[in-house]
Parts: structure tokens; C-alpha cells; sequence
């Protein structure tokens, strides 16, 4: 705002900060990905991530401080939810991403927290992001992963735009699903996939299932069969992601030969799967290893 004079404009940006969050710390993995630790007015902190891309950058911001999943493998969920965030705090990650790394090509909603449990402060936020005077980002660009909690998947079918939904399964029985999700209400798998389906139906955009590798858990050649089996005729692509590991928390990644191996059986059934590039672990950054605290020495 140049037409206000200088004293003027240094009394607005004293009194009347566009970011709330401080940022406290930043940290950068030699293989490009950078992992910011904003601090919040009531002490309440979490973590945004940028990582390179062969088409540009891709942005990952959280949407609560902790989470209420508690997914047995997961640093974010390890501790609960303390609570959700305002649309401001989602909306401001983005800036302090950019602010500190440029532009940036594609926006995850996969950092801390399940967006399925905050939904409304998480679609208005992105609303801004997608209006044509706020960022003008394409809903292709975007893409909000959730273990779909009881009506998150028909709000998100019923939001007029269309963006990437990625379904968090990691399990293809319904009793090792809720042990490993412990948070998540007795939802069924069939339930689940029906209303994916349904999202399917009502915007015509192949959904992600997000499904983590955990050694001896669920990376068994015949898990890799019955996941084929369960998906055989559904409207998804699987991204299967090797497990970062967290110290304590028991769980352990598998071998890049098991990995491969389960992807290969994936495949030769025709199904659409990838195995997930891991970026950012030597900075805690990667998939699942977001805290809420400085545990990033
Ligand atoms: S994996 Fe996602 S949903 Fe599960 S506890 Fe971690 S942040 Fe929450």
C-alpha cells in the first residue's frame, strides 16, 4: 500500500499482522524438502511442508494441532488432537510456505491431522486458495486425503469443486483397519468404498487409496492379493506408501523388495498403483512424522 506513508504502514504492520503463526523453526532435507514449525498466539504449534517436484513444488499443510486418529504408526497422531485449526491458520501456511520457497505447483492436505475431522475451516480455506481473486488454484491441483470419518466423503461430493480426494485405507480387513485407525468409529471398508463410489459417480474423478507398507503388518504377498481383489473394480488408483519410521511407536518399513514385490502383484491384476517417493524423513518431514513439538533436532 504505497499510497499510505511510510510511519503509517510500519503502525499497520505492528498492530495488524497478516500471519498469526510465528515461524519458529525450518528445516531443510538435503533432498530439497523443507519442513517450517509454526508457532500459534496460544502456543499451539504444527508443521507445513514444501517438497520439489518434476512439475514444480508441491505444498502439505496440516489442518489441526495433534490429531484425533491416532493411527497406531503415525508421530502426528501419537499424542491426540489439541485442537482443530481456523481456516485463517490452514490459509496461512500456504503464505508461509511460499514466502519461504516460491511458487508451488500442487497443495497436498495430508500434514497433521485428518481433514475429514475439521472439514468446514478446511473447505473454506481452500475455497480462498481456488478463488479467482484469491490464489486462482486449480481443484485438479489440489488434493485432500482423510480416513473418512461418517459424512465427510457426501460433504465433500456435495462441495462444488471438484478436487484429488485420497481415501486413507491401509487395511484391507475392517478389524486390522481399526486397530491400526484406532480413532476412527466402527466404519465398515464396504461402507467406506461405497461412498468413494458415490464421489466417483458425482464428479467423475478417479479417488486415491492411500495405502502405507508396514513390515509384517500388512505387506504379505497375500495382502497385496486380497487388496487387488477388493479394488479390482472400483474407480482408484493406489499409491502405496513405504513406512517412515517413528522411533517408539513399533512399526518398521519394509525392504525395497517387498515393496516392489506387492506393487508387481498390483499390477500384473491391472490395477492403476504406485509406489510413493519418500520425501523429507532425514528432517521428519515425510508422510506420517509431523509433531506438533520441536522434535526435529
Ligand atoms: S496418519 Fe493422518 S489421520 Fe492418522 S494419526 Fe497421523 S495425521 Fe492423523
Amino acid at each position: 500500500m504505497t499510497d499510505l506513508p511510510v510511519s503509517a504502514r510500519n503502525q499497520l504492520a505492528d498492530s495488524s499482522p497478516l500471519l498469526s503463526a510465528n515461524l519458529e523453526t525450518r528445516m531443510d532435507s538435503p533432498d530439497g524438502a523443507c519442513k517450517l514449525l509454526l508457532r500459534y498466539p496460544d502456543g499451539a504449534s504444527t508443521e507445513a511442508v514444501g517438497m520439489p517436484g518434476t512439475q514444480g513444488q508441491t505444498f502439505c499443510i496440516s489442518t489441526q494441532v495433534g490429531c484425533p486418529v491416532k493411527c497406531k504408526f503415525c508421530a502426528s497422531g501419537s499424542e491426540g488432537l489439541e485442537r482443530n485449526l481456523t481456516q485463517a491458520e490452514i490459509l496461512e501456511q500456504v503464505l508461509w510456505l511460499r514466502n519461504e520457497m516460491g511458487d508451488f505447483h500442487r497443495l497436498v492436505v495430508m500434514g497433521m491431522g485428518d481433514a475429514g475431522f475439521n472439514l468446514t475451516p478446511t473447505l473454506n480455506a481452500l475455497e480462498c486458495l481456488l478463488d479467482p481473486a484469491g490464489m486462482d488454484l486449480g481443484a485438479r491441483r489440489v488434493t485432500l486425503s482423510t480416513v473418512a470419518p461418517k459424512n465427510a466423503i457426501t460433504t465433500l461430493a456435495n462441495w462444488p469443486h471438484n478436487i484429488n480426494v485420497a481415501l486413507s485405507l491401509h487395511a484391507i480387513q475392517d478389524e486390522l483397519r481399526h486397530e491400526l485407525i484406532p480413532g476412527l468409529s466402527k466404519r465398515t471398508i464396504e461402507e467406506t468404498l461405497g461412498e468413494m463410489e458415490q464421489l466417483f459417480a458425482k464428479n467423475g474423478r478417479e479417488y486415491t487409496i492411500e495405502y502405507v507398507l508396514l513390515s509384517g503388518v500388512n505387506d504379505s504377498t497375500q495382502a497385496a492379493h486380497e487388496l487387488a481383489d477388493l479394488l479390482r473394480d472400483k474407480r482408484c488408483h493406489i499409491n502405496l506408501i513405504p513406512y517412515n519410521p517413528v522411533a517408539g511407536l513399533g512399526f518398521a518399513r519394509p525392504t525395497d523388495s517387498t515393496c516392489g514385490i506387492f506393487l508387481n502383484i498390483l499390477k500384473t491384476q491391472s490395477l492403476s498403483a504406485t509406489l510413493r517417493r519418500s520425501m523429507g524423513s532425514s528432517a521428519d518431514a515425510a508422510c506420517g512424522q509431523l509433531r506438533r513439538h520441536t522434535k526435529i533436532v
